[in-house]
């Protein structure tokens, strides 16, 4: 990777707002790009969900109810930045791996 290209991502990565939350009671049929719907009410929401970041058009659906597996936590800092926990890992179709820390998608790089 070139200077430019390094100077030209951050600058990118530096505008880019992140992903967008939303709190709804029920996911929307049709879900947004760079949308991250918390699904429930306020106080007892049940699932995340998004598009896959790597442009496949898939719905990832994150379970954050604790008595079903795999299970997801997450957590919204005072700039309103979502952090999810563990990782999310495709086990199939495109097998994508990324993180998301504050509102952004960082890619798992083995
Ligand atoms: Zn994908």
């Amino acid at each position: 990777m070139n200077w430019f290209k390094k100077i030209a991502d951050r600058i990118i990565d530096w505008q880019s707002p992140g992903l967008q939350l939303r709190y709804v009671d029920e996911l929307p049929e049709m879900v947004t790009d760079k949308v991250i719907y918390i699904v429930g009410e306020m106080n007892f929401p049940w699932l995340l969900a998004f598009k896959c970041p790597c442009g496949c058009q898939n719905l990832i659906q994150l379970n954050l109810l604790k008595d079903a597996e795999p299970c997801w936590r997450f957590k919204i800092d005072k700039k309103k930045k979502i952090n999810i926990y563990p990782s999310v890992w495709r086990i199939n179709g495109c097998k994508s791996h990324f993180f998301i820390r504050k509102s952004k998608i960082q890619w798992a790089r083995f």
